[in-house]
């Protein structure tokens, strides 16, 4: 009798434990994987051979879509003059300011087209581009919410939709004209649009909600407690968190606290919490956030950016805290390239090398991949398991580097020494959507970006 799966066989293929070599996967024609093994299923249907090794699609967790048509932009720094996470902030209210829904859904199409050829497989869209450029809502309040959905869906890849509450310019100020795209008055008004943008997701399996504050300076910090306690029982909560040291002075002098140690004594910090950033955090800090089960989301590409500081990465693993990765401006999109950073800037401050103890790569790929699911409000226990989607990304397996290198070595050499020339493809529930470096749907985003770009005339 002939299956009615499809099968795929990949040279190997990475869970938890290591390598299946010779792996057999099956999935259903909604990409839900039915077989694994390393034998060959018996009712002798077409497999497609793919000289490949299969690991799980990168979770990148935090994600400002339209930042992106200013990557590149913010790199010129006259003489004489200071440039700071501040001023790249005017820069981009700029961009924020100048884009209309269709370039916004342009933008996002082609950035997530780029994650996906790069090998993640699902974005959350920290989303508070909310309104129209005058500051009045749309009549449709999650119009530019489903835009980020709208582009997900062209490009194929898996979005946690994150509509923002921001609220204010500044702990204790009130919020700047040019902030006016962002802003909701009152929790209630931020309900509203969490509420309207439900209908952003769901008619798409592959669109899930979380929520959010923007960060402890963007919310009034009463509201702050409100919007949690409030909100919904189900759903991931995000923030921004001690990104900048200045963030965290204007916290003390208005709060009395830094922002982490306000945050841990004024909610129940927890596997809920995805903390974004968390760069500056002093020794309590640190140990409070590592044991409360919470994620935190690191940003390297950006954060190196924009001048951020170093998240203190080797003490925080040692106490056990865990984490993911987010592009956040996507001033880079490699993930290899972030998880490198992450290692590196601690060598760098530390003169050691072991930044993590034991295998190093496969540590970071397992760390990444759950915690990095979490952060989409998904729980699972194995990077493939039967009963879930089949996403993941195929590197080649006879790249000249690869081929040579033995099971123990592969992931090690794969990640601190590949580039995107080594992806074979990136597969989403169950499908090819990019395959040597060509995505389905490539002209077409790239047609609707390039007119996007030419009539913002920024770049
Ligand atoms: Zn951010």
């Amino acid at each position: 009798m002939k299956s009615d799966l499809k099968y795929y066989l990949f040279s190997s293929l990475l869970q938890k434990e290591g390598w299946l070599s010779s792996a057999y996967l099956g999935v259903d024609e909604n990409g839900i994987i039915k077989y694994l093994n390393n034998s060959a299923p018996a009712d002798g249907t077409a497999i497609e051979v793919v000289q490949g090794f299969a690991l799980p699609g990168f979770q990148n967790a935090h994600s400002h879509a339209f930042q992106y048509a200013m990557a590149g932009l913010a790199e010129n720094h006259p003489a004489g003059t200071a440039d700071d996470f501040w001023t790249w902030r005017e820069a981009m209210y700029q961009c924020a300011l100048s884009v209309d829904p269709d370039q916004a859904q342009a933008i996002a199409a082609m950035l997530y087209a780029e994650m996906v050829r790069v090998g993640y497989t699902h974005v959350a869209e920290f989303h508070y581009l909310h309104h129209d450029k005058d500051g009045r809502p749309y009549s449709n309040l999650s119009e530019m919410g489903e835009r980020m959905v709208a582009a997900a869906q062209t490009a194929g890849i898996k979005i946690t939709l994150i509509p923002v509450f921001y609220q204010k310019g500044g702990f204790g100020v009130d919020p700047q004209q040019r902030q006016r795209r962002f802003i909701s008055k009152t929790v209630d008004e931020y309900f509203k649009l969490l509420e309207a943008s439900k209908s952003a997701v769901k008619n798409s399996d592959n669109a899930s909600l979380g929520f959010s504050v923007h960060s402890l300076r963007a919310v009034d910090l009463e509201d702050v407690k409100t919007t949690y306690q409030h909100g919904p029982k189900e759903l991931p909560f995000h923030l921004h968190v001690s990104e900048q040291k200045r963030e965290v002075t204007d916290c003390l002098a208005f709060a009395g606290k830094r922002p982490m140690q306000w945050l841990f004594d004024n909610l129940p910090v927890g596997e809920r919490f995805h903390l974004v950033h968390s760069t500056h955090l002093d020794d309590n800090e640190l140990k409070l956030l590592a044991k409360s089960g919470a994620n935190v989301v690191l940003c390297p590409s950006t954060e190196g950016n924009l001048g951020d500081g170093i998240f203190r990465m080797k003490e925080y693993v040692k106490l056990g805290g865990k984490w993911c990765i987010g592009t956040d401006s996507h001033i880079g999109l490699n993930p290899l390239e972030e998880f490198r950073m992450i290692d590196y800037r601690q060598r760098l401050v530390t003169n050691q090398r072991n930044t993590f103890e034991g295998d190093a790569a496969s540590y970071m790929v397992n760390e990444e991949v759950t915690s990095g699911r979490r952060a989409m409000g998904i729980r699972q226990d194995h990077h493939f398991e039967l009963g879930k989607p089949f996403d993941a990304i195929i590197f080649n397996s006879q790249s000249h580097l690869l081929a040579e290198t033995s099971e123990k070595n592969r992931l090690a050499t794969l990640l601190y020494t590949s580039d995107s020339s080594r992806v074979a493809g990136t597969i989403i529930n169950g499908k090819w959507v990019v395959k040597n470096q060509h995505h389905k749907n490539g002209h077409s985003i790239k047609t609707a970006f390039t007119k996007a770009m030419k009539d913002l005339k920024t770049r």
